[in-house]
């Protein structure tokens, strides 16, 4: 059995790095423009950087994935399309796409480097994905966090695609690639853009003894004195409804499979993403040692796996809100 790979997000320099060093199997990273889904200020690789990300990555034996996974709008695409030259003449192991007019021209313009289809394409079925692997060649997909362990193994009988899907990390509600909520409020959204909140449309207020969030001025939460505000999103505003204000679209919280680690690498998954480009250094490092760890522990004997308490108490430090979900994986709808 392959061993299922551990891959580590990298908003900049020293995070691939700490990702490396706590034993990723490989990394993804986007470049300083619209071009990936994670444009917010400060983040992201020049040309340099990536040049520089790849060269240690590989002198450690780990791979490189390039994320380009926005939609170019409108004629002024001529960015995207340098961006798939770059990550080519970079000798990364792969290229993350969603785009047809980008898979198309890195299919035929690049044919040596591998594509994986993006998230954000939302290929669920394997009708979909098998359409990508037919005129694009894609070799990987990216599963959209919407599926069930039990869908993945049927999706796994039904395709030669490789499987990669979400082991930790922030949630939303959005189905990948679809989300325009927060087009209302700043004009902006991942899909176009790379970021749904920029830190430009972003208010932090003092109000009396309350904190108030903002989004292109539109009030997304308020917080006593004392309480943690969080980054303000829409779909994770509290709002007022029913006569009461709360959380009513998602409550902020991360995914976390380890509870359930051995059941999907079982579904013959071939990669367990950690998602957070815009997380801190210590963050990716946490994170992946964690489940570095934890991959280790399963192949060493599989049947004996149980997630440690410390592991469990390691990621819950770095969870997004104060709770950790299993999302759909666990649900048995089917
Ligand atoms: S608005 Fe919410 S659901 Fe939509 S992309 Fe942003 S974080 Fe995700």
């Amino acid at each position: 059995m392959k061993k299922v790979e551990v891959l580590a997000p990298a908003g900049n320099l020293p995070s691939l790095k700490a990702a490396v060093d706590n034993g990723a199997d490989a990394v993804y990273f986007g470049f300083r423009n619209a071009t990936n889904a994670r444009n917010f200020e400060g983040l992201n690789f020049s040309e340099a950087e990536a040049a520089a990300g790849v060269r240690y990555a590989h002198e450690r034996g780990a791979r490189v994935n390039v994320v380009l996974n926005t939609y170019p709008q409108g004629d002024d695409s001529e960015i995207w399309y340098q961006t798939v030259d770059v990550a080519a003449h970079l000798q990364a192991d792969a290229i993350i796409l969603a785009n047809i007019s980008l898979l198309d021209y890195c299919h035929k313009r690049h044919p040596q480097l591998p594509i994986h289809l993006s998230v954000q394409a939302s290929a669920s079925n394997s009708e979909a994905i098998n359409f990508y692997q037919r005129h694009f060649g894609c070799t990987r997909v990216v599963l959209p966090r919407v599926l069930t362990v039990q869908e993945i193994r049927q999706l796994r009988a039904k395709t030669t695609v490789e499987l990669e899907v979400f082991a930790f990390g922030g949630l939303c509600v959005m189905a990948e690639g679809r989300c325009f909520l927060s087009s209302y409020t700043t004009g902006v959204s991942p899909n176009t853009e790379g970021v749904c909140s920029p830190a430009r449309a972003v208010r932090f207020e003092n109000r009396g003894d309350k904190l108030q969030t903002r989004l292109g001025g539109i009030l997304i939460a308020e917080y006593e004195k004392g309480e943690e505000a969080a980054y303000p999103t829409i779909c994770k505003g509290r709002f007022a409804a029913h006569e009461q204000v709360y959380h009513v679209m998602e409550e902020p919280g991360s995914l976390n499979i380890l509870e359930m680690l051995d059941q999907v690498i079982e579904s013959g998954v071939s990669s367990l993403k950690i998602e957070g480009r815009q997380r801190t250094k210590s963050y990716v490092a946490t994170v992946t040692q964690v489940l570095r760890q934890a991959v280790d522990a399963y192949y060493a004997d599989p049947r004996a796996f149980r997630p440690k308490g410390k592991w469990m108490r390691a990621l819950n430090a770095t969870s997004e809100g104060t709770t950790h979900t299993l999302g759909t994986y666990q649900e048995n709808w089917q």
